[in-house]
């Protein structure tokens, strides 16, 4: 939060295992210029992601790995304050930086429709990429109905919290899987859950037993593991399995994990589909109104948990993998 100055992160060192502070630097740079046709904006939130950890890699993932030497990866939201642009202005909220960074400049910024009525956090969070993922993963991939188990892994999180939210919106019975008491009290009280099982307990295949006695319908994977395992001892036939994620995973220094009861899938015809929400971008669009209502008339509530300054963004990343945050995760770059 520095006048004149820009503070980026760069990748350093391909991370082994987790993420460590020689893998990234912080470096100062001026603040950027903004030529013909750009705009120049101070960052207001940096989302930090799980995903974060696998474009530190270079497998062969969904999309290109961060370059050792460039800067990290993000989506960061923020304020418009000097724009070459004709169709934007200075005070405008605008979205598409993609790095670790206090100012960006952009070509094609996208503006937020601040006219909802909604604070800007709840773009970043249920009316952002996360929320989009749930929404578009439960809804076109999961395809919940009224009476059936859903389960929703990670769901004190970002993405887990909407999935199971409109998981009840659509009639389901809804069980999360958390770590920890407080988290579970969130999902059930907060979230409206109606079960949540600590997996921090252990054996989540003999709590989920008890929380879904009538089998699991739609699986809402995010985590992958020990939890996913579980999930599959009780799919029904037919059930579907949106793969979101697999985040207990992401830090593994060798091959990634593979379900052990993977003959369910066979055996209960099982259908499992992977997702990666920016299939979905042209679709956005679609979804904004439907989720901006949910969360006006408080069907769909949320919490960010918000680290402060570009400086302790890797903080903030390590938080995620720790589970210690409470719904979407973000960096306040700069007040606003
Ligand atoms: P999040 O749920 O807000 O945070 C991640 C949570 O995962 C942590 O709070 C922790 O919750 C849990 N976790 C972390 N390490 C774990 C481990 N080793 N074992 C079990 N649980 C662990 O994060 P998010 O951004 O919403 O992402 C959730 C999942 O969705 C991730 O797998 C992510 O990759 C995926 N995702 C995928 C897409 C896509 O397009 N495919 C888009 C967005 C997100 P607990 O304390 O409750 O365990």
């Amino acid at each position: 939060m520095s006048e004149g100055r820009n503070r980026r992160w760069v990748l350093r060192a391909r991370p082994r295992g987790e993420v460590t502070p020689d893998d990234l630097e912080l470096i100062d740079l001026p603040v950027p210029s903004p030529g013909p046709g750009q705009v120049l904006v101070r960052n207001v939130y940096l989302t930090v992601d799980p995903a974060n950890r696998i474009w530190m890699s270079d497998m062969d993932s969904y999309v290109a790995p961060v370059e050792v030497g460039e800067p990290m990866r993000g989506r960061t939201w923020g304020t418009v304050i000097e724009s070459h642009h004709p169709g934007f202005r200075p005070g405008d909220v605008v979205t598409g930086g993609l790095a670790w960074e206090e100012y960006s400049v952009l070509d094609e910024p996208q503006a937020i429709p601040m006219e909802l009525g909604l604070p800007l956090e709840a773009f970043t969070a249920p009316l952002g990429p996360t929320g989009m993922t749930a929404y578009w993963g439960l809804l076109d991939i999961g395809d919940p109905r009224p009476g059936e188990t859903l389960v929703v892994s990670a769901a004190a999180g970002a993405t887990g919290s909407v999935a199971g939210q409109i998981g009840k919106i659509r009639g389901c019975r809804v069980v999360g899987v958390a770590g920890g008491p407080e988290k579970c009290r969130f999902v059930t009280e907060e979230l409206g859950f109606d079960a949540c099982v600590d997996h921090r307990v252990g054996n989540v295949a003999e709590q989920l037993r008890e929380a879904c006695p009538d089998g699991i319908d739609v699986d809402f994977e995010n985590v992958g593991g020990e939890v996913m395992d579980a999930v599959l001892g009780l799919v029904n036939h037919h059930a579907r399995v949106v793969l979101c994620g697999m985040i207990s995973t992401y830090n593994a220094t060798g091959d990634w994990w593979s379900p052990r009861l993977f003959r369910n899938i066979l055996f209960r015809r099982v259908r499992v589909q992977g997702l990666i929400v920016s299939d979905y971008l042209p679709r956005f669009g679609e979804a904004l109104p439907v989720l901006a209502n949910w969360v006006r008339q408080g069907r769909i509530t949320y919490r960010t948990d918000v680290v402060d300054g570009i400086e302790n963004a890797p903080h903030a990343l390590r938080r995620i993998f720790e589970g210690r945050n409470i719904g979407k995760q973000l960096v306040r770059v700069s007040p606003g």
